[in-house]
């Protein structure tokens, strides 16, 4: 006989873990800290994740929640916010075959019941509830029945950055989440989010009394996702032509999410969208809830639906398959900016966040902050994070640099965004800005007052416009001293100059341009400007789009699909719609898109032919194995 080796017990957990990633979810591997995470919490410690959208939290609460009631440790509760997606989160569990449920005040009274039932037979391995339900007097005596004999496995807090006032998404209720820690000492909990700063992160560990717990944070990078920052022309043209050359192909167009500033706005670009023969539809919140509830169950279930919506849209949604979030107007700061951006590709699949931006929406922000009734301190604060956003704008250089950097996170250019792509090229603009700068300075000296960007544009042009003459403007020196620049080239180099602080835009009354801190030395020469050339834009949407073309239909690894593998892929899909609409669940519950190309591209004639394709568990393979073999079967 020999020896028994000692295994410590993370790894011979790490091992069933992978062994239940696999049966389960049909995957490899874990992904990033997902294996370090699950080993901690599956052997029964407390955990504080932090990692980006679409990282990969839920497993990291799943697996060991498998992992332990396999052990007979009994239930994992999931305290989740969001009502609206339980039903489909629990309906991805049990299409994997896990026995999981949920409690919220859309079951009816019976059902819930039944539900109840099911928890204290120990019938069930995960438990969805909503924060105010788990805090009842009824709800805890469940638990503390299944505590008694043992079978309280686990707690899950996800969205742990709603018990923090800091975050955006402030709810009292997760406040009372503390009880779960008082009452169920012994019982481990994690708590996950994607929200990364500081202040919320010591906020959550506070509130939730996790000072003993091990927290793992991830990297915020989401590599899948492509940044472009455009400047806004004609906006909506801008947006149909991306949408056009970059997310279009033979069967329709991708999922995306379009952002608007205003309710106006969305109920505008969504008709718009509408008439050019895409498939958009609004979401604001002064649409009815049915109708904002029927637009979001719609733009998770169906194929290819354009949401066109205010910031009030987005808020968990899991939708993996969203292949571009386009931003019309800009927004308030970077983490509004990184938020929102992240609600694409969740897949791992590339995708794209596109932004067209402008002049008007500095302005528009700007104004927006001095009318806001906010103290001056905290004003101040919300001008610093625009200026931050405007300058990741204006930058010339990797976007993903600056964007990781601003969450602390140190990089090397990406390759992935446009200006890695298409390295803008830089001309010294310096003369344009100091003759830009005196211009300001000089109408103002000359009217006692000052102007907007259009009429000192004007001036500049030489346009001896109405207004102008009606100054005798066109007397100044600095009439005509910049035709040699067009008026688009006149609002770029205008921005940069807002966005570097040598030129503030003041509300009232008519926006009017000032000379700022910065503009001295500009004018003194002591500072160069540089100014991207305008023909780059165009080039570098030109070469994503060509690349688009090939990842739209390419197999799990890059090579390109054949036609009747193309053919074989839409047959899949058209069955995967019926199952989908058959058990009232998203599409992408049932099967991800990559993992029908991956069967398009292998065309399996045997179940064992399924096995290793990401994404088909054992459930799976059984529940529907036999008809992707009868789909595939009409190609081979
Ligand atoms: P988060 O909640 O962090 O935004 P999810 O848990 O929804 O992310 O996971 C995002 C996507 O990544 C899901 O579609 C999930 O199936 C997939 N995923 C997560 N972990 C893995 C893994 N280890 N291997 C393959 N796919 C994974
Ligand atoms: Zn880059």
């Amino acid at each position: 006989m020999t020896e028994a080796i000692d295994i410590a017990p993370g790894s011979e957990i790490l091992e069933t873990s992978l062994g239940v990633l696999h049966e389960v979810f049909g995957y490899d591997a874990f992904r990033g800290p997902q294996a370090e995470i699950v080993s901690h919490v599956g052997a029964g410690g407390d955990a504080l994740v932090l990692m980006p959208t679409g990282g990969g939290k839920s497993l990291c609460y799943q697996v060991p929640a498998i992992v332990r009631e396999r052990t007979g440790q009994g239930l994992t509760v999931v305290v989740s916010p969001l009502i609206a997606l339980m039903h489909d989160q629990v309906g991805a569990l049990i299409e994997a075959g896990v026995a999981a449920a949920f409690l919220n005040s859309s079951l009816s009274l019976e059902d819930a019941q039944q539900v109840e039932k099911q928890m204290l037979r120990g019938e069930l391995t995960l438990l969805y509830a909503a924060p105010e339900r788990l805090t009842t007097p009824r709800f805890l005596a469940l638990l503390d029945s299944l505590h008694e004999r043992g079978k309280l496995s686990l707690f899950a807090i996800d969205e742990a950055h709603c018990v923090s006032q800091w975050g955006h998404d402030f709810r009292p209720e997760y406040r009372a989440l503390v009880v779960l820690h008082e009452r169920y000492a012994g019982v481990p909990r994690v708590a996950l989010t994607a929200t990364a700063d500081d202040l919320t992160r010591a906020d959550i560990v506070e509130r939730l009394q996790l000072q003993e717990a091990r927290t793992f944070i991830s990297s915020f990078d989401r590599p899948n996702i492509r940044y472009q920052l455009v400047e806004k022309k004609d906006a909506t043209t801008q947006l149909q032509r991306f949408i056009r050359d970059e997310h279009t192909g033979a069967d329709g167009h991708d999922a995306g999410i379009v952002y608007c500033q205003s309710r106006r706005r969305v109920e505008e670009v969504a008709a718009m969208l509408c008439e050019a023969g895409f498939n958009a539809l609004p979401y604001h919140a002064g649409l009815d809830a049915a109708v904002r509830q029927r637009h979001q169950d719609r733009f998770l279930r169906e194929d290819g639906l354009i949401m066109v919506a205010t910031i009030a849209f987005g808020m968990g949604i899991d939708k993996p398959d969203v292949r571009f979030v386009a931003h019309l107007d800009m927004p308030k700061n970077i983490e509004g900016y990184y938020q929102e951006t992240g609600r694409a590709g969740r897949d791992g699949e590339p995708a794209n966040a596109w932004m067209a931006y402008g002049l008007q929406d500095v302005v528009n922000q700007r104004r927006m902050i001095d009318e806001s009734p906010a103290a001056d301190e905290f004003k101040q604060v919300l001008r610093g994070k625009l200026d931050a956003l405007l300058t990741l704008a204006e930058a010339s250089d990797c976007r993903r640099v600056r964007l990781l950097s601003y969450f602390g996170e140190a990089s090397q250019p990406c390759g992935n965004c446009d200006n890695c792509l298409t390295p803008p090229e830089l001309h010294d603009a310096t003369e344009s800005a100091r003759k830009l700068l005196s211009c300001i300075y000089r109408v103002q000296q000359a009217s006692g007052t000052a102007f907007g960007a259009g009429h000192i544009m004007d001036i500049l042009r030489g346009k001896a416009t109405d207004k102008v003459k009606q100054y005798g403007h066109e007397k100044l020196s600095t009439f005509g001293i910049g035709a040699d620049l067009s008026e688009t080239q006149w609002r770029a180099l205008l921005r940069q100059l807002i966005a570097r602080e040598a030129v503030q835009v003041h509300d009232a009354p008519y926006n009017t341009l000032h000379l700022a801190d910065a503009a001295r030395d500009i004018l003194k020469g002591q500072k160069p400007v540089w100014l991207k050339s305008l023909a780059d834009k165009a080039a570098s949407s030109a070469r994503a789009g060509r690349q688009r073309a090939s990842r739209a239909t390419a197999k799990d690894d890059g090579v390109p699909l054949s036609l009747s593998e193309r053919e074989c892929l839409e047959a899949l899909k058209a069955w995967r719609a019926g199952v989908a609409r058959e058990h009232n669940l998203p599409a992408f519950v049932i099967f991800h898109d990559a993992t029908l190309r991956a069967i398009a591209g292998r065309k399996p004639e045997t179940l064992a032919d399924l096995d290793g394709i990401a994404g088909i568990g054992q459930k799976k393979r059984e529940a529907y194995g036999s008809d992707v073999l009868r789909v595939v079967s009409a190609f081979v």
